[in-house]
């Protein structure tokens, strides 16, 4: 298998080579922990928790190391905690548990680490002394300021011309700036706020020193991918590279630097500030299941603007209900064609529709069951299939959830079953039929079947 992947800094797919095959990094960043995720940050965690899946299938799982952080301090975090009167500790504590079980819910692994930014403040000190000491920054009135003139790379992921960027940055105009596309890496807390004491008193990190600092800390100074919304790649993700290069004597932050597109919500990004969210909660509230919304993220290739529709959401289900209908139990390691595609860009509709093909070329296979258990094999890969065919069929939307060509399936597969008076099977998917709400009937001119 050769992993190809766009790699937005040089903008060319290229073919994937970790420095050191034993110990592949790769960091995404993480959520603020401050309010329930939605279904658009949902998809950076569930794309690239496929990359790590494809990864770890390529390397060995102990040669893999997923590092997607927890951002715990941050000012829409203080201002939450302030306004229900609470430590921060009690909002990021909330809302980090919230994050794991939603994610949880779409079947996304939990990361190999998961660090905090608020346990590594010592780590954002000190590379931002060192920031200072290279003179690529600057303390001014208790902040402490990136000198972006200070190095003329400075734009080389975004490709923005400097004055679009600073534009683009909307950055504050401050006295204490000496170019307007300055950017905080150090800022003063007053007696109410969290803060702690550094050189230039009392504060708090910038958000995009946390990453570099805690990217240096559990992984190294040069990572093989570094991932996130494309949202990200300007301010954060340039700034990122300019913190960590400048601190590092040049050594790149990344080899592989790679941005998903957004999930619209009928063509306009899904954004909290929009207010056209729709909560991952809430879906599951409402009886979608988290392997629903899983394949429907991935329904879309990554880099794509997907859009988030009810005809999406119920494509996906159907889907796994057929794909639930004929896969077994059994498990074998996925055909090198899936792989081969999932391997191009992680392109996950390519590989979908391989699944959709091989299912349906399924009935006529003299190797019906090794088939089977190769396409079970794809699926767990993409983290599908996390269940048995019983119990999905009596999935939490109960008898709803079969629809006529999934029961025209079954009762193929059964006459099939029948013909060869292979009572127990044929019994089998009359029971499954019966617990998802569907009664057979048989009459010597064939099986028709209602629904409860
Ligand atoms: P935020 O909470 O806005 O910092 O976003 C957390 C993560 O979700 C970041 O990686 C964002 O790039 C990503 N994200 C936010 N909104 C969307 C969206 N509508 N579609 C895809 N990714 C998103
Ligand atoms: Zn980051």
């Amino acid at each position: 298998m050769e992993l190809r992947l766009y790699n937005t800094l040089t903008r060319r797919k290229e073919v994937f080579t970790p420095a050191d095959p034993s110990r592949v990094t790769m960091y995404v960043c993480g959520p603020t922990v401050y309010n329930r995720a939605h279904i658009g940050n949902a998809r950076p965690a569930v794309v690239f928790d496929v990359l790590a899946r494809l990864l770890r299938h390529e390397y060995g799982a102990e040669h893999v190391v997923y590092a997607r952080n927890i951002t715990d301090i941050e000012d829409k975090i203080i201002a939450s905690a302030a306004a229900e009167g609470v430590p921060i500790g009690t909002i990021t504590a909330r809302y980090e548990q919230h994050y794991l079980d939603d994610m949880g819910a779409l079947g996304v692994l939990p990361p190999d680490l998961a660090p905090h930014a608020t346990d590594h403040i010592p780590q954002m000190v000190a590379l931002t002394q060192r920031l200072i000491e290279r003179g690529h920054a600057y303390a001014a009135e208790g902040h402490v300021l990136f000198d972006v003139p200070s190095w003329p790379d400075y734009g080389k992921l975004s490709r923005r011309p400097m004055d679009e960027m600073i534009a683009g940055a909307r950055v504050e105009v401050a006295p204490y700036k000496r170019s307007p596309a300055d950017f905080v890496l150090w800022k003063p807390s007053s007696a109410d706020q969290p803060g702690w004491d550094s050189p230039w008193g009392r504060g708090r990190p910038g958000w995009h020193i946390e990453c570099s600092a805690m990217i240096a800390e559990q992984l190294g100074e040069t990572i093989d991918i570094h991932a996130g919304g494309i949202d990200l790649q300007f301010p954060h993700h340039e700034n990122e590279i300019a913190q960590s290069q400048c601190a590092h004597g040049g050594a790149p932050l990344a080899s592989v630097w790679l941005h998903n597109g957004f999930l619209d919500m009928r063509g306009e990004k899904m954004s909290k500030s929009l207010g056209n969210v729709t909560l991952v909660e809430d879906l599951l509230k409402a009886g979608h299941r988290g392997e629903v919304l899983r394949l429907a993220l991935l329904m879309g290739h990554y880099r794509q603007p997907l859009d988030w529709t009810e005809d999406l959401v119920f494509d996906a289900k159907r889907r796994l209900d057929r794909l639930y209908s004929f896969v077994g139990d059994e498990i074998a390691p996925p055909p090198n064609e899936f792989l081969d595609l999932l391997s191009d860009d992680l392109n996950t509709p390519s590989a979908l529709a391989w699944v959709a093909d091989a299912r349906n070329a399924l009935a006529h296979s003299k190797r019906l069951l090794a088939a089977q258990a190769e396409l079970k094999g794809a699926l767990h890969l993409l983290g599908l299939m996390r269940t048995d065919s019983a119990t999905w069929f009596r999935g939490s939307d109960g008898r709803h959830s079969l629809d006529g060509d999934v029961i025209e399936a079954r009762l193929g597969q059964r006459s099939v079953a029948r013909a060869r008076r292979d009572w127990v099977e044929s019994d089998r998917i009359r029971d499954e039929l019966a617990a998802g709400g569907i009664i057979l009937e048989d009459s010597p001119s064939g099986t028709t079947w209602r629904r409860t």
